[in-house]
Formats: C-alpha cells, structure tokens, sequence
C-alpha cells in the first residue's frame, strides 16, 4: 500500500529523534562499561600474574636456604644422630626439594603468561619429531611406537611454546601407560572434518586443524576430565609413573590460549586419552 497513511507530525518525528538517541546513548554507555570492565580484568590478570611471580620468587631465597642447611645438619651430624633423625632431615630435604620444584613450576607459569609471542611459520613435523627424539634420548628404556598418520602442517605460532605444548603432551602420553605394547599417535583433523570430532564448541577457534595426541595408556575417569588442567592437580601419588608436578597441562593450556585456541580431553579409562587442541592463526594474547 502507498501513498495512504498520513504525513508524519511535527512532535511525532521530534519523538522518534529523542528515542534514538536515548537507545544510542543506552548503547553507548553499555560499550564502555564493558570496555571498563575489560581493562579491569586485564589488569587484575597482570597483577595476579605479577604477584605468582614475586611471591614464588622471593620464596625461593629462604626456602634454598632451609634445604642447604638441612644437608649441613645431615653432613655433620648424621652419625651423633639416631636413626629416626636422620630419617627425619632426610624428609625433610626431600619435601624441601618438593617445594622447590612446585615454585619452580610456578614461575615458569607465571612467565609464560608474560612472555610476548613470537609468531613465525613452524613446521610442526619437524618440530614433532625433534620433541619425539628428545624424549626417546632422555627415556632410552621406554619401548614406545610413535605414529603420524599424516605429515602435520606449517603454522604461524611461538616455536618455543609449541615445543613446550608438543613436550608436555606427548611425555605425558608416555608416562600414563601400563601396557606391553605402547602406542602414541601425533595428528591432525582439517578444518572441513572437524565437525566429525564433539567438541570444541563452533565459537572455539577460527583454527583451521585441530591437532590431537592419542595414547593407548591407563586412560581418565569422566569425573577427572577437567580436574587436570588445573594447576598442581595429580591423580595419581607423587612418584608414581615417573611422578612430576601437576603443572604441564596447566603450561598446556594456557600455551594454547595465547593461541587464541581451546584445549580439552576425552577418554576411556584402560584404553587411553586424547588431547585435542585447536591453534588460531591471530594471535589472542
Ligand atoms: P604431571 O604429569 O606433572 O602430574 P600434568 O599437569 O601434565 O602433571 O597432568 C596432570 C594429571 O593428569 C597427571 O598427574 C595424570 O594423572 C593425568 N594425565 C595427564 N596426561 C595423561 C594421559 N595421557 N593419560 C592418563 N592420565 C593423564
């Protein structure tokens, strides 16, 4: 229908101006509480990094010193001493050892929220097998079959992260593995197939791959399946299956969120784990 309805008022266009206006300025004013709000959180997330930073820093120094001067006591006095003390001080060397490397792990964590990223093209064979070599050289008694399916691609990404990311997944799936025959396979899924996979959540990554380390190893509950990315968490006793800290998948994922991507698990408890993670080609961070 044209050319029925009535010429618009006077007051009623100054009504309609008004209102859009008011809904600019709504609008406006929600954008920059949420830039607000943003900043803050940025900021608070620089000061608790800063503070994990000093605090296991400055930790170190006295901590150092308790642990050298149980060794003089043990040095010393390790004969004057009964049995039960000497059992006593050599606790007490080791929990202080403990607590060292905990720091430590801390502090890397802490820097690696810091360390700017330095994105060039990394070829992820290369680098695998560079990583698989490193860790066959250092665990020469561990029989481990390793499979890549298909050679993996060049990315743009920190290549010491990666590195890092690569080392701590596939130890891990050396480590968490009780069979006869082991197993660890490296791959990727391209981006057309990803859907076959069920997670990530589509908003996930703009990633093209989604890279994936299987293992046939001892496999984790469904109730544990998010506990292990948090930072110190193990399943397992201190020094069972070669032991460590429970700080390695917690580096994981924060490595692959500075890479604007998402890293999660699924597994089958005695048949083995899978770690998926996707890698954004824009930096996140
Ligand atoms: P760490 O290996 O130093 O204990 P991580 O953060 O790398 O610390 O792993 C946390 C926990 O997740 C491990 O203690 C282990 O219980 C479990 N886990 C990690 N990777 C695997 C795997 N491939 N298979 C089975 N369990 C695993």
């Amino acid at each position: 229908v044209q050319g029925c309805a009535l010429p618009w008022k006077a007051c009623e266009l100054e009504a309609i101006a008004e209102l859009r206006s008011l809904i600019v300025g709504i609008v406006l004013r929600q954008a920059e509480d949420l830039a607000a709000m943003n900043y803050e959180l940025q900021r608070s997330n620089e000061e608790l990094d800063s503070f994990a930073y000093i605090a296991s820093h400055d930790l170190k120094e006295p901590l150092r010193g308790i642990h050298n001067y149980a060794n003089f006591l043990m040095e010393d006095y390790a004969e004057t001493l009964a049995d039960d003390g000497v059992t006593k001080l050599e606790t007490l060397v080791r929990l202080t050892q403990r607590m060292e490397d905990l720091i430590n792990s801390l502090l890397h964590f802490s820097r690696l929220g810091r360390a700017e990223l330095i994105r060039q093209s990394v070829n992820l064979n290369e680098l695998v097998q560079q990583v698989i070599d490193t860790l066959t050289i250092t665990r020469p008694h561990n029989e481990i079959e390793f499979r890549i399916p298909q050679s993996l691609p060049s990315i743009p990404c920190d290549r010491a992260q990666m590195n890092e990311l690569f080392t701590n997944l596939i130890s891990n799936a050396m480590k968490y593995n009780d069979k006869a025959e082991k197993w660890v396979e490296i791959g990727f899924i391209e981006g057309n197939r990803r859907r076959e996979v069920a997670f990530p959540p589509a908003s996930a990554s703009s990633s093209p791959h989604t890279f994936y380390v299987r293992d046939n190893g001892i496999g984790i509950s469904q109730e544990h399946l998010d506990k292990i990315f948090q930072i110190f968490r193990r399943l397992h006793g201190r020094d069972d299956f070669g032991g460590g800290t429970g700080a390695g998948l917690t580096i994981a994922r924060k490595i692959v969120e500075r890479h604007g991507g998402r890293i999660w698990v699924e597994s089958t408890p005695l048949q083995g784990s899978t770690f998926y993670f996707t890698l954004s080609a824009e930096a996140n961070a």
